[in-house]
């Protein structure tokens, strides 16, 4: 623990937490060694890890990385924090994020961007950047983010660590800040492939609080983690390779990963994915309309904070919500209640949910013929702070490649595979079929 301090303290200017628990986390480790020295500890005793700001943590302030929730703190836990605590993790703080997770560049926080370790003109990717950070400079062995549209797995491939968004279910959505609640799933951001097997088996399972999630068994992900032996059938998207919008060096590491799969005897096969230009519409249209709805709760009454110049419950409802949220959480506010209005329900709402379905059935048609579906997490490497400024549109076609498997619910992980030439990292992304974690990580194991 008084190592990732120092280590906090040092890199205080990538600006990864929102803030740091450093007694209680010293406090915690001293009781740790004295059961440890009794031989009582739980499977994740000495792993030091940041929670990202919208996760609860009874008796801790919680933000979303947004001014509306300056001061408010959280009256309970969210059950993936009990179930890290009951097995003795040590949480160091709280991550930085986009404000309400969303954007995927950690810029939209109303605490400021995140710096990328690698070069600190570049984001760090989000909206966890934070938590991707902190892994990347080593200022927790791991960090616990949410994905809703990729939040996990594209700040993990900009900052060159693993990133695992589990199916839709698997892990409890209780005490998450709510973005779009029919995407949101938290998953670690780690080193290692064992590491984040170790931490979604213990997040992973039933939970009574969150009616969502599946009552399947949870499979000892890490004690039968082993890198996969039989031979695997993956298809990976022709316009991965033929889009002009996709990075050289993205294109190039994609390529020489096909050649070797292949060259080991796994069948890599090019498919035609015809909705591709219909993902981030799709996506950006259900996700604001869910975002509108989860956050009218924020009101200037029951959280956080209040305009001091409202004088009635009108005005504190809109001076508060007006002073209190960021310009890309009111735009996705708008654009949301736009698409549920009267008049734009099925020209906008129920159009999505078809297209989703149609995603949906295509993604389960490839996966009847493939283990999985291999593609890059981003079209390009963590670029430059401030670029995001210019157009929130090119920001969006961005999460391309990451939304397939938060509209369809499935597994998916982004695995480090080296640097470009200017040392920033590249990240390739599996997806599998849904609870297919245990062989998604087996065959992660392959990459790393
Ligand atoms: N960039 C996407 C968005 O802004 C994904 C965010 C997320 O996964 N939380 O919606």
């Amino acid at each position: 623990v008084k190592n990732y301090l120092s280590q906090i303290e040092q890199n205080a200017h990538l600006n990864a937490f929102n803030e740091v628990f450093g007694q209680e986390a010293l406090l915690r480790a001293r009781d740790l060694d004295i059961r440890l020295k009794q031989g009582k500890v739980g499977k994740l005793a000495g792993m030091v890890i940041g929670i990202k700001d919208n996760i609860c943590y009874k008796d801790h302030k919680v933000s979303a990385s947004s001014k509306i929730l300056s001061g408010f703190e959280s009256i309970y836990s969210a059950t993936i924090v009990e179930r890290l605590l009951a097995e003795d993790a040590i949480i160091i703080g709280r991550c930085n994020c986009d404000e309400f997770a969303m954007g995927a560049s950690n810029e939209s926080s109303y605490y400021g961007p995140v710096k990328n370790y690698a070069d600190q003109t570049k984001v760090a990717g989000g909206s966890s950047g934070g938590s991707a950070v902190a892994v990347q400079a080593n200022m927790c062995l791991a960090a616990i983010g949410t994905d809703t549209g990729g939040s996990v797995r594209q700040p993990a491939s900009f900052c060159g660590v693993v990133g695992l968004k589990p199916t839709y279910g698997r892990v409890s959505r209780h005490g998450l800040i709510a973005y779009a609640s029919s995407f949101d799933q938290a998953g670690p951001i780690t080193r290692s492939v064992e590491d984040a097997a170790l931490l979604l088996e213990v997040m992973a399972g039933a939970d009574e609080y969150d009616s969502t999630t599946a009552h399947k068994p949870v499979p000892s992900y890490s004690a039968d983690l082993q890198k996969s032996t039989g031979k695997k059938k993956i298809a990976y998207l022709q316009e991965s390779l033929s889009s002009p919008g996709v990075d050289e060096q993205v294109k190039s590491v994609l390529i020489q990963t096909i050649d070797k799969l292949r060259a080991e005897g796994h069948t890599v096969k090019p498919i035609a994915f015809e909705y591709l230009d219909y993902l981030v519409p799709a996506y950006y249209i259900l996700v604001t309309a869910e975002a509108s709805s989860n956050l009218a709760r924020f009101d200037g009454v029951h959280y956080g904070y209040r305009s001091k110049s409202a004088n009635d419950l009108a005005s504190t409802y809109k001076r508060s919500r007006s002073e209190g949220f960021g310009k890309e959480v009111k735009r996705r506010i708008m654009l949301g209640t736009f698409v549920l209005s009267a008049g734009y329900y099925d020209a906008y709402y129920a159009k999505a949910q078809k297209v989703r379905r149609l995603i949906q059935e295509k993604t389960k048609a490839i996966f009847a013929e493939y283990d999985f579906i291999l593609m890059p997490t981003a079209p390009e490497p963590a670029f430059n702070i401030g670029k995001e400024e210019v157009d929130p549109v090119v920001s969006y076609l961005a999460d391309i490649f990451t939304v397939q498997a938060s509209l369809t619910g499935v597994p998916a992980i982004s695995l480090p595979v080296g640097n470009n030439n200017k040392g920033l990292p590249l990240g390739l992304q599996l997806l599998a079929k849904h609870f297919d974690e245990q062989e998604l990580l087996n065959f992660s194991k392959y990459f790393l």
